[in-house]
């Protein structure tokens, strides 16, 4: 716990804050950004070239596990889709220009699971999966892994359990993987999880512990519960570094379909990307592997709603977990249930140093107005938490003026491509879609 004198310390010394505190949307820069990750940096890109071909590996598997990856072959991807019609809309609404090209990363529509979480969460339970049956001698690695669906893998698997804490997408990830392949798995809820999301891992076999407290209380009590228990797993997300390492993959994936695209990123192209932030493992992952692959060319910003800016302010203070937005006054509450984290990750929050460009606040309301534009214009239906990247080349454009002509960038803005990441949405029930369609903003 930290006291109150320190923390009106703290408000003095970075006045950003106090603007926080007065529910504006604000644009933090990062000044401690490198142009490239230096060599002594304390993460490996082998981790993810590991991931990636262990994904691979796992491809054979999923495609008969999940058919609905038949087409993409077994591997979870997403695809690019510019959205002009939404990038007209945007700048009719605030009369000015977002030079360059709009395009949206649709992790929405990843397979199995619909949100980002599908890249971490379900990388690190096949990580386990592989593991436990190559140390028992059932797998090698060589071996065409579609065996895993057969009954004597789900048996073997069956005597294990894995745990992990979540706000509801995780748990989904964690939940409908672990289950498919048969272990047992336990879910504890924070207070924000969507009744349905509760529901569906239910009817999938999966063991789904409520708590009326928020998202570190959740994962407090996982990570606990699971320590006395040898043969339980914990999913940590809060220092997991297979989670970030199976989020990162998405950076190989997306630099193979600019390519395709033609969409060139380079000095003279920069990229821009936004993504929603809540404890920082799923963005954190996906910066890392993009600034890996295009370093001083890319420009990263995470996104938060206005009551959870635990990353803004672990990030902007260095003091990263420990301090929460509940110690400035904050109430952690957001329709963006994926966003609600009062605290972040050390883990990630320290590797992001060198990384991104920046994070910004938005307010709930522009995520419902965005959701609504979003599926009026495109037809492309994403959770509220997902619409945080939205507003990331808004902020940018109109709060990031000094930004851009500090990095040299202001005369390179119309060959510029603004990469928003969309984090989730396909699972979402007809009835919860009518419910957001319908709110009034
Ligand atoms: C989890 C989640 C995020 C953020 O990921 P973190 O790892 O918590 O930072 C963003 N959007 C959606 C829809 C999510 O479920």
């Amino acid at each position: 716990m930290i006291d109150e004198e320190k923390i009106s310390q703290i408000t003095i010394k970075f006045p950003l804050i106090h603007e926080m505190t007065r529910c504006h949307s604000v644009l933090w820069i990062n000044s401690e950004r490198k142009q490239h990750l230096q060599s002594d940096f304390p993460f490996s890109f082998t981790e993810v070239e590991e991931a990636k071909a262990r994904l691979d590996r796992f491809s054979s598997y999923i495609k008969v596990a999940f058919p609905e990856t038949q087409t993409s072959q077994g591997i979870i991807e997403s695809d690019i889709k510019e959205i002009p019609a939404m990038k007209k809309l945007i700048e009719g609404r605030r009369g000015f220009k977002i030079p360059g090209k709009l395009i949206l990363k649709c992790d929405h529509s990843l397979p199995i699971s619909g949100s980002i979480k599908a890249r971490g969460g379900i990388y690190e339970v096949l990580k386990l999966a592989e593991t436990l049956a190559i140390r028992e001698g059932l797998l090698s690695l060589h071996d065409d892994y579609s065996k895993l669906a057969e009954d004597s893998f789900k048996q073997f698997f069956s005597q294990y359990k894995i745990a992990v804490g979540s706000t509801g997408n995780l748990g989904l990830s964690i939940g409908i993987m672990g289950a498919k392949l048969g272990f047992q798995v336990i879910v504890h809820m924070s207070s924000e999880a969507k009744e349905w999301k509760k529901q569906l891992l239910r009817k999938n076999g999966v063991t789904v512990i409520e708590y009326t407290s928020d998202y570190s209380k959740a994962v407090l009590e996982g990570r606990n519960q699971a320590k006395e228990d040898e043969r339980c797993y914990f999913v940590d997300d809060e220092n997991s570094s297979d989670l970030f390492a199976g989020y990162a993959v998405a950076a190989l994936r997306l630099q193979e379909q600019l390519q395709r695209a033609k969409v060139k990123v380079d000095e003279d192209h920069p990229l821009f990307v936004y993504l929603p932030c809540g404890v920082g493992g799923a963005p954190g992952g996906v910066a890392y592997g993009l600034k890996s692959i295009y370093g001083n060319d890319v420009h990263i910003f995470f996104g938060e709603p206005i009551q959870s800016p635990c990353m803004t302010l672990g990030m902007m203070t260095g003091l990263h977990d420990e301090v929460s937005v509940q110690d400035f006054g904050f109430t952690n509450s957001t329709e963006a249930d994926g966003l609600a984290v009062g605290r972040a990750s050390k883990f990630v929050g320290k590797l992001m140093e060198p990384i991104i460009s920046g994070c910004y606040t938005v307010d709930d309301s522009f995520l419902f107005r965005s959701l609504k534009a979003m599926y009026e214009q495109e037809n492309i239906f994403m959770e509220p938490s997902a619409h945080a990247g939205v507003f990331g080349p808004i902020q940018l454009i109109s709060q990031g003026k000094q930004y851009l002509e500090e990095k040299g960038l202001a005369s390179k803005m119309n060959h510029a491509t603004h990469l928003v990441w969309s984090t989730g949405g396909q699972m979402v029930p007809f009835e919860e879609r009518q419910m957001y369609l319908q709110k009034d903003v």
